[in-house]
């Protein structure tokens, strides 16, 4: 299995727009942050989780030409806002699986309502077909790529996560039920939430997301969503053994 980064920002991707500050005005390519979504490459499948408002810049730098499914986490604009942009891959390969919860789905139907209008008229339409995951309810992708969705809390809201394997994504979250801390043992790669090092009301900081890999023991952990508050070379000594910020580009493999 492999996973790439295709991106590693916080909302806002970093540089944040007219920040002067030591991270945004960094030369270092790993200050420089797109937004969260990574893809996830085994025995013939590949996987996107999420489709960031970066998503055409991501697809065009990866060299992306075919994708077997979508995972979406949550519909905040940041992880949602470039669905429309798989158009390129419908005309290519026809309509393509896209995996959410039912809460994402009423968000997807709402926010994107012109894709499921059979009226609209002009410039082609997004080729979505609608599957939805169940907290915990496993499914198979291609012969052997086992994806178990796994609910984390968002300040309020639940947003999933998933568990590929061995491999595990988890963003957008500031706490861990307890039956996911469950779903995310053994895990060779756990991704997780780290914002930045100060609090925050729906994201995990610095010491939260040490204190959850702690618990959780994955052999590796890399931290995502990250703001410019965490410059990668200043900031790396920072973490623990086994422990990184993840960035932009990144490429994990189990091999
Ligand atoms: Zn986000
Ligand atoms: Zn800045
Ligand atoms: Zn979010």
């Amino acid at each position: 299995m492999k996973l790439t980064f295709l991106g590693t920002g916080t909302s806002t991707g970093v540089p944040s727009i007219g920040c002067e500050c030591e991270t945004c005005s960094s030369t270092d390519p790993r200050d420089k942050r797109l937004r969260v979504s990574i893809i996830i490459e085994h025995r013939g499948q590949t996987v996107l989780v999420d489709t960031s408002a970066d998503f055409r810049q991501q697809a065009l730098r990866f060299g992306l030409k075919w994708l077997d499914a979508v995972l979406i986490t949550h519909c905040h604009a940041d992880h949602i806002f470039g669905l429309d942009d798989i158009r390129p891959l419908n005309f290519r390969h026809g309509a393509l699986g896209v995996y959410a919860n039912d809460r994402a789905w009423s968000d997807i139907r709402r926010i994107f309502n012109y894709i499921f209008k059979p009226t609209y008229f002009g410039g082609g339409l997004p080729q979505v077909l609608a599957h939805t995951v169940v907290n915990g309810a496993q499914f198979c992708l291609g012969r052997d790529l086992i994806v178990t969705p796994l609910e984390v809390i968002h300040g309020r809201l639940p947003v999933m996560a998933y568990r590929f394997n061995d491999f595990a994504y988890a963003t957008d979250l500031s706490e861990i039920p307890p039956a996911t801390m469950d779903g995310l043992q053994n895990l060779d790669v756990l991704v997780i939430d780290c914002l930045r090092f100060k609090e925050h009301p729906t994201h995990l900081w610095l010491e939260k997301s040490l204190d959850y890999v702690a618990q959780l023991r994955p052999r590796r952990a890399y931290f995502t969503h990250i703001a410019h508050d965490v410059k990668h070379e200043r900031d790396s000594p920072r973490l623990p053994k086994g422990v990184e910020w993840a960035y932009d580009g990144l490429q994990l493999s189990d091999e």
